[in-house]
Order: structure tokens, then C-alpha cells, then sequence
């Protein structure tokens, strides 16, 4: 099998782009990952990762690692605002699959990616190399970067921008404002926060309250107890009033009501919340993927969950080019596919995750109220249903190596 010597560069230093670098350099192709940042982002985002996604921290290597610094979570639940349970899915029916939902602080997952990709000869990192600009011809793609010692142009063969939110290659290719889909009016405030309340009053691992005002989220993140605590604010709040209001709302809506000294608030962070795909994720030699590709809130862990089956894929994808088993037509596959898998899942299963929160809990397991909520009430009787139910987003996986076109 003839092999194509090609050259990847992946824009974007985060877990998409680190998980990336680790897929394709463990198979020997050349990657260079440059990121504008002096080094990892600590800021306080994802927490918990899907099945899909855990499987393909098992085909990276890094599995074993992320689930001895973090957990897997026993049970999630829908409450009341005053605690009582409504209904909810344990995570413990599949306890057997090794691809059960996983639990780690974002940074952490960082970390660990970061030193995984470090043992790869065939891949490196540039810090503090932010990409300005871009541009491509027939036989290469490139990038302008500004870095310490003065603006560079690199190239390669294919060309992924795996930097965020804000990517400059998406704006690049697309426009800079041209990034289809909805910001939530509502903004989230996400906390990490150490309270005993919540194992006091008998809380699962994963706790999604249903109220018209003070709805949100409480999860366990950290073997040590730290909780994150994410919830909902009108939009028109600034950061300062905010942080004011913060008291007043967990004593509203945590177990046993506390005042600030009953807990420890580790992290403060406001964020708006969009549901976006963007036009394509494929434009020529660059690709598109995670964040940068596409966005939802984070109800439900869907964010990263999708961007790292993202990259699970684009790496099969980039793989089959490389070793001549796939031509570059295969692209148009991924672009396809990840697209579809956002519209008809990951948007649809977010947006309804958050609205579900906002409704009223007194009336939504009645009949023909929440469909959802039915089905976890059916699956807390049949383990079978249950089983079926948690691996459900593993939907979310697609094997491209059925379009290699010849096969190894
Ligand atoms: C409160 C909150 C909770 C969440 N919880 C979950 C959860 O539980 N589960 C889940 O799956 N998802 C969750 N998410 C979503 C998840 O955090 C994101 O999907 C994920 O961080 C995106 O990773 P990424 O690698 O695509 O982008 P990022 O993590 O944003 O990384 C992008 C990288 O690109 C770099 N970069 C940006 N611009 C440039 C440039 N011009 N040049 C070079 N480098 C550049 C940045 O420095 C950064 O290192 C949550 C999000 C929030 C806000």
C-alpha cells in the first residue's frame, strides 16, 4: 500500500486538537499543533464525557489515565427545586462497558493529553503562535502566524482548526460573523463549589433541577468532593451583578439552603450559550472540528462529547489519505456526516435538555409533557430499556473506514 507522506497542521492546543495530535501521530503522521495561548486553558468548562467520547480516549491510549484521575459517575436524576426525585438513569446498568460515561475536570483531561501527545516523536506543540490568516492552492494549505520571534507562514497538506469558539479559520473560511444557529437569551453561571450538603441531603452524582427560575445543574466532579454548580440567569446581568446575586441563589436553590460560609466557592464563571454549526467543515485542505465546527450548552455534556467523536473520525479520515487507502474525497464524507450529527442530535438533545430545566416540576411527568422524562421513568422498571437508553448517544459515532476505497 502506497503511502502519501502527508503533513497535518492542527490550529488549536485544547482537547480536540491535543486528542487529535495523539491519534495521528501514534500512527506515525507528521503533526505540528500550533495554539495563540502560553500554555494549557484552565478555565472551568467540561466536566463529564459521553460513551462515544470515552471511546475514543480508549483508541488514543489515554482512557486508563483520565479515569484514574477522574470517576465515572453513578447516577443521573431530575429533582424539584425542594429535592424531591423525579426520576433518572444509573449509570451503573452498563457498568460492564468500558465506555460508560467518564468524569474529569476539563483542565485535568488537558493535562494528561498534553503528556500523552508529548511521546510522540512525530508530534509538536508551538505555544504562543496565533494564526492570523489563511490560505490554499492545488497542492498545499497555509497559515499565517504571528509568533514571539516575528509573523511565520506554515504549511501542509491538510490544514484542522480545532480553536474553539472564536476560530480564526472558521472566520477565515466563512466570514466572520457568518456562524449559523441561536445564542440562548438566558446566560449560565458555572461554579465548582465544595458543600456537604449535597451528599447530606442524598444527592446523585448528577442532579438536573426543574424550576422556571432557579434552575440548574449540580454534579460531582473531583474524587475530593468538589461539586460544579452550573445554573441559569437572565441575559442582561452584568459579570459584577452576577457575582452579587450568587449568594442569594444558592441559598435559593442548593439543599438545605446555605449561607456562603456553609461552602467554598473554588470558580465564578459567567458564559453565554449558543447553539451554532458552521456552513461547512470542510473547505478544501482545511477542516473544521469540536467547538470550532460547532457549538451547544453544556446540558447534558454534549460539547466536547461531539468534538472529540469529531476527531475520532477525522483521524480515520486522515489516516486512509496517508496510508493510500482512502482519497482526499473522503472529507466530503466527514463534512457530511458530523453535520448531520449535529443537526439531528447533538442541537436537538441540548436545546431540549436545557428547556426541560426551565419548565414547571410539578406537572412534567404527567402524560404527553416530556417525552424524555417517560422514557427514563419506563427504563428506571426494565434494565434492558436502561441499558439501551445510556448507550443511546453512541449514535453519535460513525465508522468512516467503510469509505476507504481500498483496505490494508
Ligand atoms: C460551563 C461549561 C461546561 C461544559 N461542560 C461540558 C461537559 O460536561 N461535557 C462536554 O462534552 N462539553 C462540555 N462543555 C463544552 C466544552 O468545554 C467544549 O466543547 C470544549 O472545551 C471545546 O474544546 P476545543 O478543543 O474545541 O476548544 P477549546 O477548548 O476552546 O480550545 C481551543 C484552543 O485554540 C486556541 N486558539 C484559539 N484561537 C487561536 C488562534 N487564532 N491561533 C492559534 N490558536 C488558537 C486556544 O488558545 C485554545 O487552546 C462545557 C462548556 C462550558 C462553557
Amino acid at each position: 500500500m502506497a503511502q502519501t507522506p502527508i503533513k497535518i497542521i492542527v490550529v488549536g492546543a485544547g482537547p480536540a486538537g491535543l486528542l487529535l495530535g495523539i491519534l495521528l501521530s501514534k500512527q506515525g503522521i507528521s503533526v505540528t499543533l500550533i495554539d495563540g495561548a502560553d500554555g494549557l486553558d484552565n478555565r472551568p468548562r467540561a466536566t463529564h464525557y459521553g460513551p462515544p467520547a470515552v471511546h475514543e480516549l480508549h483508541r488514543a491510549g489515554v482512557a486508563e489515565d483520565v479515569l484514574a484521575a477522574g470517576f465515572t459517575p453513578n447516577k443521573m436524576c431530575w429533582r424539584k427545586l425542594d429535592g424531591t426525585y423525579l426520576t433518572g438513569l444509573d449509570n451503573d446498568v452498563i457498568k460492564n462497558n468500558p465506555d460508560r460515561v467518564a468524569c474529569l475536570p476539563l483542565d485535568q483531561l488537558g493535562h494528561i493529553l498534553a503528556k500523552h501527545l508529548a511521546r510522540q516523536p512525530t508530534a509538536e506543540v508551538k505555544w504562543a503562535h496565533k494564526v492570523t490568516g489563511l490560505g490554499q492552492d492545488d497542492g498545499k494549505a497555509w497559515v499565517a502566524v504571528s509568533t514571539p520571534a516575528g509573523d511565520v507562514r506554515m504549511e501542509a497538506d491538510y490544514i484542522v482548526g480545532c480553536d474553539g469558539a472564536n476560530s480564526q479559520i472558521r472566520r477565515s473560511l466563512h466570514g466572520d460573523l457568518n456562524f449559523p444557529g441561536k445564542t440562548w437569551e438566558q446566560q449560565i453561571v458555572a461554579t465548582n463549589v465544595y458543600y456537604p450538603g449535597f451528599d447530606a441531603h442524598g444527592y446523585e452524582d448528577a442532579n438536573f433541577i426543574i424550576h422556571p427560575e432557579h434552575w440548574h445543574m449540580a454534579s460531582r466532579i473531583t474524587k475530593d468532593g468538589m461539586w460544579r454548580v452550573s445554573y441559569g440567569e437572565k441575559g442582561g446581568f452584568t459579570h459584577d451583578e452576577l457575582r452579587a446575586r450568587q449568594p442569594m441563589k444558592f441559598a435559593k436553590m442548593l439543599p438545605g439552603n446555605p449561607q456562603p460560609e456553609e461552602y467554598k466557592l473554588a470558580n465564578f464563571s459567567p458564559y453565554r450559550v449558543h447553539q451554532r454549526l458552521a456552513e461547512k467543515m470542510r473547505v478544501g485542505r482545511f477542516l473544521l472540528a469540536a467547538d470550532a465546527a460547532h457549538l451547544c450548552n453544556p446540558f447534558g455534556g454534549l460539547g466536547l462529547t461531539g468534538g472529540i467523536v469529531d476527531v475520532g473520525g477525522l483521524s480515520d479520515c486522515l489516516y486512509g489519505i496517508w496510508s493510500g487507502q482512502a482519497g482526499p474525497e473522503i472529507l466530503d464524507v466527514y463534512d457530511t456526516v458530523r453535520r448531520a450529527k449535529y443537526t439531528d442530535m447533538i442541537d436537538p438533545i441540548s436545546s431540549e435538555n436545557l428547556e426541560r430545566m426551565t419548565h414547571d416540576a410539578d406537572t412534567i411527568l404527567e402524560p404527553g409533557r416530556d417525552a424524555f422524562l417517560t422514557l427514563c421513568l419506563r427504563a428506571e422498571k426494565d434494565v434492558e430499556f436502561a441499558k439501551t437508553m445510556a448507550l443511546g448517544i453512541n449514535e453519535l459515532q460513525y465508522d468512516f473506514t467503510q469509505h476507504y476505497t481500498s483496505k490494508k
